[in-house]
């Protein structure tokens, strides 16, 4: 018998070589390999017809081999095995490709199930190296694994059959025996045999079940173990509500939904359980005005705030507007960013250990060891999922457990923000400030572009300005050189004449901010940028914007990069290049013309590329699911939720015995969501 945490290049077959290999797929250890699930399955158990298979369809059929295969040399290092098989209607040909191992597997007179795509004509169909298996006593449904180069989903069934065999009564049983019953899981052998090869399709979505909620509930148990982790009672109670006089006091009136947003947040911090709530508003929804508001009561009780923003700019920004939100307030306030001076940071520094500075707004710098809090009772995050589960922590931590309100302009499906966040409250804008303009937004091809240049220049004429937003790079790409040339063609081509500015992420903070300050200021008509601009950044005059290639962004960051425009009085234009021909991109560019609302947008974006890829690599400090999908398992994301909240109620801190296996599952992924 071989324990779990062996090293993979130790188990049968492997050695130095595909261990290698392995580890790429993240399998370091035997334990790792069995819980390296299959990708999808090879359904021998649905047998077709010859007759009945389409050109071009990948299926299963059933078949006796006419005759031994024969070989012919094709040339020099390519060898085919050609074969006839009947299913007593109809005949297909296999052709076998330099096996000669494989090809004298097929007996003649013997059946066999192969599987594969479906090749050739009507009047003769084929398959070309098929898969393929004794039709009696073979496995009717097939793991596909992950494959990588030099590392077949073959050879990956081979081992995993090895390390079964070699593990038997190895695999400790994670779940509660209760949470079992109660939920009609399979124990832990019976779904790692069946996950991989199942019995039958009955024994495969028994064996799925359990494995997609046991990922789901111990990812949700750990994430609630870690927000009651020193989550106990803060200091920072708010006795008077002084919001009012603040809203009063707007050049605006506020939205009903801002309006609500305060009164739930102001109530959260009545209490001395700290508030953990998420205030989500589309772009332009006015997050920053019920911040502010909340801010304003938190200072005037006495306790400091922070206001977290991801990038220097945004942080800048928000400085600005709080000179006129915060003017007359009497509410001391700083900048604190990793391009301030030493002198003045020291001297902030100096002031928040004092409590003289009642709020301070910055970015990561913030959250470095030598910043001092007198008393911190209201920490903010601005476009929180940049922000890791760790960094958010660690400016928690800096106060009496502070009241934490995270903002996010991303709209969240409910069903991801209840992953991410588990027992978080949610405060949404879903009401736009009165008087707003909808951006109207066209999709053209690549051969427009002549017609869309002279447009955007009639608005540059009038006295607007715009954003050219470059494609994205594929891969290996230099991002700069490509946003330089193109840069440099419209300068020297269709906006000759006019003054092109240029931003991209590989800018030093400095460059990047005299470059924005050159646009807020009007010297740059037009802002050739890459997706730097798509967050926060507040340019009312800007009304147009190109976006090339639009087909490379997701859905979400087409609305973020589209929030930019439509933030003045005047009605704004977004155009959108691309060439892509095919249906799917088409459609997800068509779903931006027709609709603003960004939550619609959220849902198809989520849809149509998981939420891996949603936030971006790995914004949201989660790891990757193994075998869940947040979009086809909502009911088990639902079931395990409860489930998680039940032993979390019972056993909060998995002291008891029976819990020993569970509390070891949720350290390790602890480890990984602390980073
Ligand atoms: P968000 O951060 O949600 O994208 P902002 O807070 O930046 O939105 O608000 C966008 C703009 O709308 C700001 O210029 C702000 O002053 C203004 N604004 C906010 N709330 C209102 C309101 N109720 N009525 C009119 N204008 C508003
Ligand atoms: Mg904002």
């Amino acid at each position: 018998m071989m324990k779990l945490d062996t090293d993979i290049q130790f188990l049968k077959g492997v050695g130095e070589k595909r261990a290698k290999l392995l580890n790429k797929l993240g399998v370091f250890s035997v334990g790792d390999l069995l819980r390296f699930y299959p990708r999808t399955y090879e359904d021998m158990s649905k047998i077709k017809k010859i007759s009945q298979a389409q050109i071009g369809e990948v299926c299963c059929i059933k078949a006796i081999v006419d005759r031994t295969p024969k070989e012919s040399r094709i040339r020099k290092g390519l060898t085919i095995y050609k074969t006839d098989v009947t299913d007593g209607e109809s005949i297909m040909q296999i052709t076998i490709f330099n096996s000669k191992y494989a090809a004298e597997k097929l007996k003649e007179g013997e059946e066999f199930l192969f599987f594969g795509k479906i090749t050739g004509t009507l009047w003769k169909k084929e398959m070309n190296s098929p898969e393929f298996i004794k039709a009696e006593g073979g496995d009717r449904i097939r793991p596909i694994y992950p494959q990588t180069e030099g590392l077949s989903s073959r050879t990956i069934e081979r081992l995993m059959k090895t390390a079964l065999l070699n593990t038997e009564g190895e695999l400790k049983e994670i779940l509660p025996q209760k949470t079992r019953d109660r939920y009609y899981l399979c124990n832990i052998n019976d779904a790692v045999n069946n996950i991989h090869f199942p019995k039958d399709g009955d024994y495969l979505s028994y064996a799925r079940r359990r494995l997609v909620f046991e990922e789901f509930y111990i990812l949700q148990l750990s994430l609630m173990l870690i927000k009651c982790s020193g989550r106990g009672k803060t200091s920072a109670v708010i006795k008077d509500d002084f919001s009012e006089e603040f809203i009063s006091d707007l050049p605006f009136t506020m939205t009903g939904a801002q309006e609500r947003s305060v009164g739930e947040i102001v109530n959260d911090m009545k209490n001395d359980v700290p508030m953990n709530r998420l205030l989500q508003g589309d772009v332009g929804s006015g997050k920053t005005a019920v911040a502010a508001a909340v801010i304003y009561t938190a200072v005037k009780n006495g306790f400091q705030s922070a206001l977290m923003a991801p990038t220097e700019i945004l942080a800048k920004q928000h400085y600005k507007t709080f000179e006129t939100l915060f003017k007359g307030t009497g509410i001391n306030f700083a900048l604190m960013t990793g391009s301030t001076k030493q002198s003045e940071k020291n001297e902030i520094k100096e002031k928040l250990k004092t409590g003289e500075i009642g709020f301070i707004i910055g970015t990561h710098a913030l959250i470095q060891d030598d910043v001092v809090f007198s008393n911190l009772g209201l920490v903010i995050t601005d476009e929180q999922h940049r922000f890791g589960v760790k960094q958010r922590a660690a400016l928690n931590s800096k106060g009496d457990n502070p009241h934490v309100l995270v903002m996010s302009a991303t709209p969240i499906p409910r069903t991801l923000a209840l992953m991410i966040y588990g027992d978080l409250d949610i405060s949404v804008l879903d009401e736009l400030p009165p008087g707003r303009k909808e951006v109207v937004t066209y999709y053209v091809t690549g051969d427009k572009r002549p017609r869309v240049y002279s447009y955007i220049k009639k608005y540059l004429d009038a006295g607007f300005q715009g954003y050219a937003v470059c494609p994205l790079i594929e891969e290996g790409e230099s991002e700069i050189a490509a946003a330089e040339d193109y840069a440099e063609g419209l300068r020297k081509g269709a906006f000759m004449g006019y003054s092109v500015g240029l931003l991209h992420g590989r800018m030093t903070p400095a460059e990047k901010e005299k470059v924005m300050d050159d646009f807020v200021g009007g010297k740059i008509q037009l802002l050739v940028s890459t997706t730097v601009i798509e967050v926060g950044v507040d340019v009312p005059n800007a009304v147009i914007m190109l976006v090339e290639n639009a087909e490379r962004f997701g859905l979400s960051q087409l609305h973020q990069l589209r929030g930019r425009i439509g933030r003045g009085s005047e009605s704004s234009v977004c155009i959108l290049i691309s060439d892509a021909g095919n249906g799917e991109a088409k459609r997800r560019l068509e779903i931006m013309t027709k609709t603003s609302d960004g939550f619609k947008i959220a849902d198809e974006d989520l849809k149509m590329r998981g939420p891996g890829d949603f936030f971006g690599s790995r914004q949201h400090g989660l790891p990757e699911l193994r075998i869940a999908d947040m979009m086809t398992d909502t009911q088990l994301l639902f079931e395990s939720n409860k489930a998680a909240a039940e032993t979390h109620k019972d056993d909060p801190r998995l002291k008891k015995p029976e819990n020993a296996e569970l509390r070891r599952a949720v350290a390790r992924l602890f480890q990984k969501l602390r980073g």
